[in-house]
């Protein structure tokens, strides 16, 4: 298949956020081409995917495919924050589908390959170099390598959705992107056959039995680094992904030079109360190991001449809350109403960008507001996240309530939330464990 050299939006990045994109905007009848740098299926950290993806997925026709897969379900989570044991079900929330834990590389090609069905062209192992942004109402020009031929190639189009993820290509490229101060944290993470989990009854179970009852998230504080640091227990089909999120203020003295970060992460993982029961008698999946550092940040313009920023190519807060895949979703969803909307009515295309940034921020906002210890409250992007958490259902916010308050990180939605409206919001959907029994 030939690269084409004019086209109505070239979407940059096959993730959710990109091929949700391409499929939404080639849905309203757009031609889309999408340009992924590697082949899918392609690995990916983020396991954990929340039960409000099936509105998405429902819109992009592509449910009965996922539901299909076979991925692990999950009920809800299971978390120890400073020797609390605490318990959620996405069930007492409304949720009568599934939340699943989803190896990314096969649920991402599933999107992928779907985003062709619906009609967009696909080009995989082509790489986005730089976009020349003209204009509104001018063409944009995005220069590519295809790695297939080495060859260097424009595609002019009237917009350009970036969606390349940590990679961020236009953020980079105009110096949008600011790492968030508030997050200074590293990710280390590898994968285990044979470890235990536990299930949905606060109880510990072999692996095998993953499909007899129904696992939990499995999230604990690391004791030693207060009340920031901690590690996620997500059981997949074939093995368990173990990760731990570390300050970077503690990691200044916590390693020592000569230890690798491999035999670091292991150590810590055997050091981790509950975990290293979870562990006990697992192996360790050599190769698997993975490091990240400073992944959160945020664009100062999340949207602007021909271009719009989504998933985590504009902003990515923090793991703790499992919204990645979500927010890359909503941000294909909003951006696709802006694009639609700007082709058809040229004159509202500030308008547009404007809508489509203040809702996308809001969101952010509010899963900062969520996630962050010690967030100021009274600044005007409080305002946004107030706003925005207001208009969701009362059970919604209900269930923020109650994943803000499943750990002691921070408690700030709450006070957000009931400083600000007379409706006080409690929850008795959190349980508290006495102990997880093995
Ligand atoms: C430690 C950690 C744990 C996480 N856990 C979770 C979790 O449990 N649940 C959850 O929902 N989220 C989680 N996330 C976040 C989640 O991984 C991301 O938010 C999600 O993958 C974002 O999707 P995306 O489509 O924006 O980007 P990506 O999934 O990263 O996709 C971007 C794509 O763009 C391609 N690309 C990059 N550069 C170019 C280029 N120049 N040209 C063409 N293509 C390019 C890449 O190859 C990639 O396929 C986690 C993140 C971290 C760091």
């Amino acid at each position: 298949m030939i690269i084409p050299q004019s086209c109505d939006v070239v979407v940059i990045g096959g993730g959710p956020a990109g091929s949700m994109s391409a499929t939404f905007l080639s849905q309203k009848g757009y031609h889309v081409v999408l340009l992924e740098k590697l082949k899918h299926p392609r690995p990916h950290i983020g396991e954990n995917l929340i039960p409000h993806f099936w509105k998405y997925t429902d819109l992009a026709q592509v449910s009965e495919q996922i539901a299909n897969e076979g991925f692990v379900q999950k009920a809800g989570g299971t978390v120890m924050w400073q020797g609390v044991i605490r318990q959620m079900a996405f069930k007492d929330f409304g949720y009568s589908r599934p939340a699943f834990h989803v190896e990314r590389d096969r649920f991402d090609h599933i999107l992928l390959e779907n985003s062709k069905t619906q009609g967009a062209e696909v080009f995989e192992q082509v790489a986005v170099l730089n976009v020349d942004l003209r204009g509104e109402t001018e063409q944009q020009i995005v220069t590519y390598r295809n790695l297939n031929d080495k060859s260097i190639g424009n595609i002019s189009c009237r917009f350009i959705v970036d969606a390349s993820g940590q990679n961020a290509v236009i953020g980079k490229q105009l110096g949008l992107r600011v790492v968030d101060q508030g997050f200074r944290y590293m990710s280390l993470w590898g994968y285990f056959n044979n470890a235990k989990y536990v299930a949905e009854d606060g109880q510990v179970y072999p692996h095998q039995h993953l499909f007899q009852l129904r696992p939990n998230t499995f999230m604990t504080s690391i004791p030693e680094t207060g009340d920031a640091g901690w590690s996620w227990h997500i059981p997949l089909r074939e093995n368990t992904s173990v990760g731990l999120i570390l300050p970077l203020e503690f990691m200044k003295t916590a390693k020592s030079e000569s230890e690798s970060w491999e035999s670091y992460y292991l150590r810590k993982c055997y050091e981790i109360p509950i975990l290293n029961q979870l562990l006990e008698n697992a192996e360790f999946c050599p190769g698997s190991f993975a490091k990240i550092q400073d992944y959160s940040y945020r664009s100062t313009q999340l949207a602007g001449s021909g271009f719009f920023l989504i998933g985590d190519a504009g902003s990515f807060i923090d793991p703790i809350f499992s919204i990645g895949m979500i927010m890359g979703m909503y941000g294909a969803y909003i951006s696709t109403w802006a694009i639609d909307r700007s082709l058809k009515k040229p004159n509202s295309v500030k308008e547009n960008q404007v809508l489509f940034s203040s809702q996308l921020q809001g969101r952010l906002e509010t899963s900062r507001s969520l996630a962050l210890p010690n967030y100021q409250l009274g600044e005007v992007v409080s305002q946004k996240a107030k706003i925005t958490a207001q208009f969701e259902p009362s059970l919604e916010q209900e269930l923020m309530n109650v994943v803000a308050q499943i750990t002691t990180r921070s408690d700030n939605f709450l006070s957000l939330m009931n400083k600000s409206t007379d409706k006080k919001i409690n929850s008795d959907k959190l349980k508290v464990l006495e102990k997880i029994s093995f």
